[in-house]
């Protein structure tokens, strides 16, 4: 079954759809979502246990959103997508599921006699604060349910939208554990257009971190994915964590690329148009699976580390380490 075929003209209709209950179909005639089309449902429940096979440093989840704008190339959510009968490529960046009740819902699970007050963590499948999020408005409330209920938790997004919920973000933190993340693998604008290509620029992510940092919430940078051979040189590198340093980041861990099922299609596909002659150094590295060799990874966390250490990312005050990043 084709969800396409179930959005009527008037631009929203009432169906029952494959694995989500029932939805309502809607379209928004603005040109940041145009071409996109979101799938209204009201889940049955918000809070995700990961399963315990999974290598996952955490326990439970909560995504408000199937499927990102944000369409990176690489994003390992894409098989996702397939479970709803949609595909894990153009589908996965323009047709997407918003769970419009997940604020009351998650109110009512943490209340619940049966939970214990786990750390929570959101944008590890999507990002909650992909560009719909500015009109769905989901995360304010999900903030304030965790607040309220002074439970932990943690965010990964590549969205500067998460600004927006600073003041919440700051009470939370308050009262409870707050850890945010953002998502910057490198700072090379143009492999940012075309890899990246609807998430805001590296720096304006950078600059999330800034204001973070300033306002008293410790932001970290997963420095992911380093693209093998497209940003992995030294001075690519190097350009990287000193602007990661400069944005007054507590952390930096740096991850290599993945390429699963789903996003490997994509990725390789995208990898073969734009630079034809990476495919053999690229089968050499993922010819065997979805990681590339240990080794390559392990030089890779070597190089970052001595740089780290090098620009001081985490150790020094903000203006030390402006200071030692414009060096
Ligand atoms: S922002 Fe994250 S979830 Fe969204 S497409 Fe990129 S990698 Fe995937």
């Amino acid at each position: 079954m084709r969800w396409d075929h179930l959005t009527l003209s008037d631009d929203s209709a009432q169906n029952a759809l494959f694995g989500v209950g029932d939805v309502l179909t809607r379209t928004f005639d603005t040109p940041e979502f145009r071409g996109m089309t979101f799938y209204e449902t009201r889940a049955r429940s918000i809070l995700n246990k990961v399963p315990a096979s999974s290598r996952m440093p955490f326990e439970w989840t909560v995504n408000p959103y199937r499927g990102c704008s944000h369409a990176c190339r690489y994003c390992f959510a894409r098989r996702t997508h397939e479970y709803l009968d949609l595909d894990a490529g153009l589908d996965f960046d323009s047709k997407i599921v918003v769970k419009i009740n997940a604020p009351e819902l998650i109110r009512k699970e943490l209340a619940s006699p049966r939970w214990a007050g786990s750390r929570i963590a959101m944008g590890t499948n999507v990002d909650p604060y992909q560009r719909v999020e500015g009109r769905y408005r989901l995360m304010p409330g999900i903030l304030e349910a965790l607040r309220d209920a002074r439970n932990p938790f943690s965010i990964l997004t590549k969205g500067t939208l998460v600004l927006r919920d600073l003041e919440t973000l700051r009470e939370a933190a308050e009262v409870t554990d707050v850890t945010v993340n953002v998502s910057v693998g490198f700072v090379d604008e143009t492999l940012w257009r075309q890899v990246e290509p609807g998430t805001p620029a590296p720096r304006a992510r950078l600059g999330v971190c800034r204001t973070l940092t300033d306002a008293g919430i410790g932001c970290g940078v997963l420095m992911a994915p380093i693209l093998p051979y497209l940003t992995d040189s030294p001075s690519q590198l190097a350009a990287a964590v000193r602007a990661i340093a400069a944005a007054g980041a507590r952390s930096v861990s740096p991850i290599v690329l993945h390429l699963r099922p789903g996003a490997r299609e994509w990725y390789l596909a995208w990898l073969q148009r734009e630079h034809p002659e990476l495919m053999p150094r690229y089968h050499e590295l993922y010819g065997r699976g979805a990681y590339a060799p240990k080794a390559y990874q392990r030089s890779i966390s070597a190089r970052v580390a001595a740089l780290t250490r090098h620009y001081g990312v985490g150790s020094a005050p903000p203006d030390k380490i402006r200071q030692r990043a414009s060096t």
